[in-house]
């Protein structure tokens, strides 16, 4: 905050770049083994439809594969299947979408490698995959054992790019996201939220002839007036730095703790529920024993979910308001925040029949 509030009394954009920006793209190079160069934008949602453009340019396809129940923001041609908010309110897709584009976007099942496969060999090709590599905007639905090294390996193989979104994943789950923990490297990578420490920052990188398609060196427009402004970077910078091998061994240590505890607490309750973990992402599904796509997360108890969250509400815990948000541990969360929750979630399972 401090940090923050220092810089804003210095300028809070310039309109060009400023020195705390370099800083922040050089934390993202450095974190990620498959990006050699960074452009910084102020959302996700600018982040991906970037990528896709460059992917795009660097291939002369149009047509891009997603995964049922992945969420890439809000442009147009990733509206299509996006999970959270549109499977909250059950509206499959956004009105105002003309279908010229998003007959652009072919949709796969999340870990269905064989209808990827199939989705690549359909007309007319692909220039790209897109994917969040630990699904989190249907509920956290991890990728099963090489799925996502299969999906490279046919992306490639095709002609296509392979676009990782770890909007949430990136700096979460391990300083260089999923990418880091599965030990694999795409071709383009999307980043936000963390990045930014709370204020408006994203990224787009990869290696450097991809993103030196990119205007002013090439051809690719993108633009920003307030992308990389002194104010977000800095907090974003200070966030990072606090992100060392420490926090991501105490991040997954209480992620272990909580879903051991929450476990237990489903057990004793005689619930049917299952939790679906990656290091400090978390979704409790009611009714179903394992969710490995967005048809079998679909199949969640809702109801139940929802009779949940008003308990928990009750007991002062306020969780993601819908079956299909992930749970974000944060390293403000202590080992007592976790047994107060794995405790109210007992008494809340408990209340449930009542
Ligand atoms: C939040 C999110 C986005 C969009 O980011 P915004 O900053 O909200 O535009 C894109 N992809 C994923 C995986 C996200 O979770």
């Amino acid at each position: 905050m401090l940090a923050v509030a220092n810089v804003a009394r210095r300028g809070t954009g310039f309109g060009a770049p400023t020195p705390v920006e370099i800083d922040l793209a050089e934390t993202v190079v450095d974190a990620f083994s498959s990006i050699e160069k960074v452009r910084l934008v102020t959302s996700g949602t600018e982040a991906v439809m970037t990528a896709i453009r460059i992917a795009r340019a660097a291939t002369g396809r149009s047509r891009i594969i997603k995964f049922n129940g992945c969420y890439h923001g809000h442009s147009d041609g990733l509206l299509v299947r996006a999970g959270s908010g549109a499977a909250t309110f059950a509206v499959p897709d956004s009105a105002g979408v003309p279908t010229a584009i998003s007959e652009c976007t072919s949709v796969v099942e999340y870990n269905d490698l064989e209808g990827f496969a199939a989705a690549l060999g359909a007309d007319p090709p692909a220039a790209a995959v897109v994917i969040e590599p630990i699904a989190a905007n249907m509920g956290v639905v991890p990728p099963q054992p090489s799925f996502l090294e299969g999906l490279i390996r046919h992306a490639h193989d095709a002609g296509a790019l392979v676009i990782f979104d770890e909007v949430i994943s990136g700096f979460r789950v391990a300083r260089g996201g999923a990418q880091e923990l599965y030990g694999l490297a795409a071709d383009l990578t999307c980043l936000g939220k963390i990045i930014g420490g709370g204020l408006p920052v994203a990224a787009v990188g990869g290696r450097a002839e991809l993103m030196d398609l990119l205007a002013p060196l090439g051809p690719v427009y993108q633009a920003g007036t307030l992308a990389g402004n002194p104010i977000a970077c800095t907090a974003g910078r200070e966030t990072i730095r606090l992100l060392g091998d420490d926090a991501y061994r105490a991040l997954e240590e209480r992620g272990a703790a909580l879903e051991s505890g929450l476990l237990d607490a489903i057990r004793e309750a005689g619930k049917k529920a299952c939790v679906q973990r990656v290091g400090s992402l978390l979704t409790v599904f009611f009714g179903i024993e394992s969710a490995r796509d967005f048809l079998e997360a679909s199949a969640a108890d809702t109801e139940s979910f929802g009779r949940f969250f008003r308990a928990m509400i009750d007991e002062g815990i306020n969780l993601p308001p819908s079956q299909y948000e992930a749970w974000f541990l944060s390293l403000a969360h202590g080992e007592a925040d976790i047994e107060a929750i794995v405790e109210a979630a007992r008494r809340s399972l408990r209340s449930l029949d009542s």
